[in-house]
């Protein structure tokens, strides 16, 4: 359907493959963890993959793809859980992971190449005495351009705030989808177009990152006698802005017995969060965890934990990855609870579902305020279950991102002013770029509706 042999005479030394098995795996991400998107998204194929090694190639093969008229889908590590990454009209996929120098880290920012992997990012600024503010639980895989244009937050969060808070991205450089393709070095608000836009309006190319103290990590575990006392520790951690934390994860019993490796961790009945605490903050730490009754059932330092992987990967999306391995009909949805109503509108929730159904959530900050994110864990029957979860949460007082749709409108984290239509339309003339994810005429498509997260209009 398109000319890829022309294409690949235009590419000259930029590698590239149509090898079906190579295609196959770079035209997936992690969308399996949906059971939604399971059966929607298998089947969407890339025609070619295109592994630019430089800023020069890149610009080359973007060139020669949009004077062949062939769609552009950027790929980084290939671990976005909404289909993200996936090719909905096939075309190029354009791997970024050969492109990933650590440019330069110092004054407390890191500048890299878009295809850098976020773990040896942290290991390099660690040996510079910096360590990443934020990271997905996916560190090992994600690059940094993946988790800009695809993340939304997470292990750090609960003390900086959201990827889309002011002052979490530096600078980025991104290019267009032109026959001669321009790079324009963005920063302040402007950032908020290319976030959360899944490639889908530029190319990154380089990403600045602001960087925190490298401080030693403790791992902890704290079980409590309900799940009322967990979650308002969890909220309270957050608040205590003295305690330096990654992440304050809550989990309602019987989830601890659900995942595997900590099903002897816990104490039967007990509900958990899951902590990730800087050591000179410990000591405060176990006084704030006696005040509110808990007890610290784990504390390891990182990588010396016996849970088969770092706790950072027992929260956020991997939390449902280590309890699908229970039952692989888990799934849960991205709810968002916040402000005064925090509490309240979470117990509505508990209070009109079974006790099969426990609560998840991740607590941390965002515009400000104190936020928990997650629902009840669901086990997967059918679309019109999930409904009636959205249904709920949204009655209850929460807001539901669309973690089983694909499309940015439907997924709703990022919000779509006409600057977005108007900056689309000046980097991808010819909508090229991931298409069928940025739909300007804000269709959706999504078997499931939900309103979207909220977030407060910027002038
Ligand atoms: C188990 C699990 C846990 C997760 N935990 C988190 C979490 O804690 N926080 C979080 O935010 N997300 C999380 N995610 C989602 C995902 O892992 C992250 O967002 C991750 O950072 C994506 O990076 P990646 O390199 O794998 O990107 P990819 O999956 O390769 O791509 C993500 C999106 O970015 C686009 N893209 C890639 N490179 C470029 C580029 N150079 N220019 C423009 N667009 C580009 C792609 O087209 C795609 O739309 C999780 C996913 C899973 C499956």
């Amino acid at each position: 359907m398109y000319p890829i042999d022309a294409l690949v005479r235009d590419l000259g030394e930029v590698p590239s493959t149509t090898d079906p098995a190579i295609i196959k795996r770079k035209s997936r991400d992690h969308f399996v963890i949906s059971p939604l998107l399971r059966s929607a998204l298998s089947g969407n194929l890339a025609d070619i993959v295109v592994s630019p090694r430089t800023k020069t190639e890149v610009s080359l093969s973007v060139a020669a793809a949009v004077r062949h008229r062939i769609p552009i889908t950027p790929r980084g590590g290939g671990t976005a859980n909404y289909g993200q990454s996936v090719p909905l009209h096939g075309g190029v996929l354009h791997d970024m992971i050969d492109y990933n120098r650590v440019i330069s880290i110092g004054d407390g920012v890191i500048r890299a190449e878009a295809g850098a992997n976020m773990a040896i990012m942290d290991a390099q600024a660690r040996k510079a005495g910096w360590e990443l503010r934020l990271h997905p639980s996916t560190i090992a895989t994600s690059t940094i351009a993946g988790f800009i244009a695809g993340g939304s937050g997470g292990l750090g969060s609960a003390m900086y705030g959201m990827l889309r808070d002011r002052g979490n991205i530096s600078a980025l450089e991104v290019m267009s989808a032109e026959e001669q393709p321009r790079l324009i070095e963005m920063t302040g608000d402007d950032l908020e177009l290319v976030h959360h836009a899944y490639g889908a309006n530029a190319i990154i190319t380089e990403v600045a990152m602001p960087l925190a103290p490298a401080w030693s990590w403790r791992e902890c575990i704290v079980a409590f006698a309900d799940f009322a006392s967990a979650l308002r520790f969890g909220e309270r951690l957050v608040r205590e802005t003295g305690i330096v934390k990654k992440v304050s994860s809550v989990h309602e019993w019987p989830i601890p017995k659900l995942m595997r490796e900590l099903r002897d961790v816990v104490p039967e009945g007990r509900s958990m969060v899951i902590c990730l605490i800087a050591q000179p903050c410990f000591a405060s730490f176990q006084s704030m965890v006696h005040e509110f009754s808990g007890d610290i059932v784990a504390d390891n330092g990182t990588g010396e934990n016996p849970f088969g992987a770092p706790l950072f990967e027992f929260v956020y999306g991997h939390g449902l990855r280590q309890l699908q391995k229970t039952n692989s009909a888990y799934t849960g949805l991205q709810g968002m609870f916040r402000g005064a109503e925090l509490f309240g509108s979470i117990e509505r929730v508990r209070s009109a579902v079974s006790r099969d159904e426990p609560m998840r959530l991740e607590i941390f900050w965002s515009e400000g305020e104190i936020v928990a994110m997650g629902s009840p864990l669901i086990s997967y029957r059918d679309a019109a279950q999930m409904a009636e979860m959205v249904a709920l949460i949204q009655a209850s007082g929460g807001v539901v991102a669309n973690s089983h749709a694909t499309g940015v409108h439907e997924v709703g984290i990022k919000r779509i002013t006409t600057r977005d239509v108007d900056f689309k339309r000046e980097m991808d003339p010819f909508g090229l770029l991931n298409p069928g994810k940025l739909n300007l005429d804000g269709v959706k498509t999504s078997t499931l509706q939900t309103a979207g997260w909220k977030f407060r209009a910027r002038a």
